[in-house]
């Protein structure tokens, strides 16, 4: 049985009283038992709710390097020595401002299986490769690395999120049968490479303006296992809205 799961990225959003009032609302709430819920905050923050027992939390990305000299980076290690069991890799907003490339997500990816972090690792299309109908070709390259050069025990760490950039806080949202489409296409992908269990097992979860009133209806799609939850998730009762929305 494969995981449900709802994460919330925080991305660079909230001063320090703000985060402790959300976080420890959510972490007075009593979720569904089969609901895994993950924060992602930023992460200067991550020292201080490492410690939570009601969610998990997650970093919004890693260095692709192991250490040295290399300003302002943290590394899986440092994660790791915080007992960070999750971390966001390959968003599209890293991809976009910061010119990753899947090389380097790759890199990252593979940082953070080292140190049995979980990268919740993002892939998704822009409007224009969505509008040429290339958009399976692209989610398929993003996902070629993780698909070719890892062995099953370290590919069954990984999350994946299905983000179409241009539902990443425009408001739009894919509708659920586009979604499931692309979810069912990844778990075919996955299959080839690793076989049905594995496959059966990965928990692919829909970014992209997820809130309470498209929630209910692309959680029940067959292949999305959950969300990854950007501007929802900063509000406390439509994050929670959308938690109990399986
Ligand atoms: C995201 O950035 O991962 C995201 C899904 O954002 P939003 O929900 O705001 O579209």
């Amino acid at each position: 049985m494969r995981k449900k799961i709802v994460a919330g990225n925080w991305k660079m959003n909230l001063i320090k009283n703000e985060a402790d009032l959300l976080f420890n609302n959510l972490e007075s709430k009593k979720f569904p038992n089969d609901v895994m819920v993950i924060i992602a905050p930023p992460s200067i923050y991550l020292d201080s709710f490492s410690g939570a027992s009601n969610i998990y939390i997650s970093s919004q990305d890693v260095s692709a390097n192991e250490n040295g000299a290399f300003t302002g980076e943290f590394s899986s290690e440092m994660l790791s020595s915080l007992d960070i069991k999750y971390s966001i890799v390959g968003h599209s907003e890293r991809r976009q401002y910061h010119n990753e490339s899947d090389e380097l997500i790759f890199q990252k990816t593979k940082m953070l299986i080292q140190q049995n972090i979980s990268p919740l690792f993002c892939c998704g299309e822009s409007l224009n490769e969505r509008k040429s109908e290339n958009h399976f070709n692209i989610v398929k390259s993003q996902l070629y690395n993780v698909l070719n050069n890892l062995n099953a025990s370290d590919f069954e760490k990984i999350i994946i999120a299905y983000e179409p950039v241009w539902a990443i806080g425009t408001g739009l949202t894919a509708d659920s049968s586009d979604a499931q489409n692309m979810h069912s296409f990844i778990r075919g992908l996955v299959k080839e490479s690793y076989g049905d269990r594995i496959a059966d097992n990965l928990s692919i979860l829909y970014g992209g303006s997820c809130k309470p009133s498209n929630s209910k209806e692309l959680f029940s799609m067959e292949d999305i296992d959950g969300g990854l939850i950007g501007g929802a998730s900063l509000d406390s009762k439509s994050f929670e809205s959308i938690i109990n929305s399986f």
